[in-house]
């Protein structure tokens, strides 16, 4: 998948459209990714014997690895991904803006 746990993201669609955030987890088989504060949803809850709160709590839940774009560590600006053939045969990802390599 062209997104990667840690990975800088920003949003481009959806109600957390122009947000940044840092990718948490990745679900390569859904191709879905969950990035820290975006898509926070209300979860009820019920008492549990080891916590005393009940009611509603937020938490991240997945969006669509087309919804965002990698936030390029060399040049600070979003771009696709796009790949490229290192000497040693390793498939790298590389920005698209500047060319460097992203790892
Ligand atoms: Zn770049």
């Amino acid at each position: 998948m062209k997104i990667k746990k840690d990975d800088n993201v920003l949003i481009i669609s959806g109600k957390d459209k122009g947000k940044k955030g840092k990718v948490r987890f990745a679900y390569p088989d859904e191709k879905r990714i969950m990035v820290e504060g975006v898509n926070m949803i209300k979860k009820h809850t019920k008492a549990k014997a080891q916590v005393r709160q009940a009611g509603i709590i937020e938490r991240e839940a997945p969006i669509k690895v087309e919804d965002v774009m990698l936030m390029c560590g060399k040049c600070n600006k979003p771009t696709r991904v796009g790949y490229r053939i290192l000497e040693d045969g390793r498939k790298a990802r590389i920005c698209r803006v500047c060319g460097e390599v992203v790892e």
